[in-house]
């Protein structure tokens, strides 16, 4: 069984391009397939037509299979020449010669457009499927209204015409078409599974990027803007509180002439740690610029929210930020805090905070003000 596992996945697995997997399973599966289908034909007495496709097939198509496997460059070429041979000649051989609608050879047809349209690219594939459709309706509907033009041969004499027959080719060659879908799908369709998973996790990972700075791994100002607006809102619509702060690092251009930019970049990483722990449900952290950062605290009024900033200034001021620095040399924020009022849009919530900043700058830094 493991052996097994070991062999399909050498062969079929999806580290191998969706066209070698093609030509694998019609180079190894034709052969077995139209095999089992010229003894089929053999036994069942079906017409020596019959047996001819069944042999063809037996032949032509691993042969086209061993072509698109050993052919480096020729390989778009081979698959939409084994689509033809397959489409517009071997299933339309069979309907015609091995009892036509009577043995429910029409629901291959349904196998061979799967095929085109999941193993052509683009435009090209989706015409050359209809053009496929097309053919099998024009030989169906030629075969069953002018049968001097195209005949169908009758399945197998002996038991022709009898409805028991008719009810068995019917479901088992319906039967046959579902079983080689679901493996087909299992072979060759998964791909696009997987070809989906990957492109849907890049498109998270560039909506994650796009609202997310790269350094602290907060929200960036794009964000911080759109949650706070939405926060607004129901603010108003409540008439809840919403209150935000703005916290700026003391002196940290002297920070980094002193101890140089990695060191200040460490800094910040273990600042934001803080400032994430730090909130709650609803609230959020955003960088707005190179050291200064947004905290929104929705529901928090003015003098909660110059509580919780307090808090957060005296946790910055006690906790050692980077093993480098010395520990005499202690990192202090200075923030500005503004609460909405309604009426007041975003910009102007931001504005009221970095003028409380520029004060609490003013009269010394490593304070609150608001
Ligand atoms: P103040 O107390 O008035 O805020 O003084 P300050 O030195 O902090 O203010 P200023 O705005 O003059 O300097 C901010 C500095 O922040 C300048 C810049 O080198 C530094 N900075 C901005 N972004 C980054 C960053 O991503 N990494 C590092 N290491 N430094 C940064
Ligand atoms: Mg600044
Ligand atoms: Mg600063």
């Amino acid at each position: 069984m493991k052996k097994l596992k070991f062999v399909i996945d050498k062969y079929f697995g999806y580290h191998l391009p969706i066209r070698q997997r093609f030509f694998n399973i019609i180079f190894i599966c034709g052969f077995i397939v139209g095999l089992m289908g010229v003894l089929a034909c053999i036994s069942l007495k079906s017409s020596p037509e019959a047996i001819t496709v069944a042999a063809t097939m037996t032949i032509i198509m691993p042969l086209l299979g061993l072509l698109g496997i050993t052919s480096k460059k020729k390989q778009d070429f081979i698959l939409y020449l084994s689509l033809g041979v397959l489409n517009f000649l071997i299933l339309p051989a069979m309907y015609l010669t091995g009892g036509g609608i009577d043995c429910g050879i029409p629901s291959y047809f349904t196998l061979g457009l799967a095929l085109t349209l999941f193993l052509t690219k683009g435009t090209s594939g989706i015409i050359l499927t209809v053009i496929e459709a097309i053919w099998y309706g024009l030989v169906y509907i030629i075969s069953y209204r002018y049968p001097t033009i195209l005949s169908v041969v009758p399945a197998c004499e002996t038991v022709e015409g009898t409805k028991t027959f008719t009810f068995n080719a019917i479901s088992s060659n319906t039967l046959m078409v579902c079983f080689a879908l679901g493996i087909l799908s299992k072979i060759i369709f998964s791909m696009y599974r997987k070809e989906y998973n990957i492109v849907s996790n890049s498109i998270e990972e560039v909506k994650r990027n796009s609202l997310i700075d790269p350094l602290t791994n907060v929200y960036n100002r794009r964000h911080m803007y759109t949650y706070l607006e939405e926060q607004i809102k129901i603010a108003e619509e409540n008439n809840s509180d919403l209150s935000l702060v703005i916290f700026d690092i003391d002196k940290f251009k002297n920070l980094n002439d002193t101890y140089g930019h990695l060191l200040g970049d460490e800094v910040l990483k273990a600042l934001t740690r803080i400032l994430k722990n730090s909130c709650r449900e609803k609230e959020i952290v955003a960088r707005y610029g190179g050291e200064e950062f947004i905290l929104i605290l929705p529901g928090s009024n003015h003098d909660d929210a110059l509580k919780r900033a307090n808090e957060i200034r005296e946790c910055i001021e006690q906790s050692h930020l980077s093993p480098e620095l010395p520990s005499d040399r202690p990192v202090t924020i200075s923030g500005g805090i503004s609460t909405f009022k309604s009426g007041l849009n975003d910009e102007q919530l931001v504005a009221v905070a970095d003028e409380n900043l520029y004060k609490a700058k003013e009269t010394g830094r490593n304070r609150i003000c608001g």
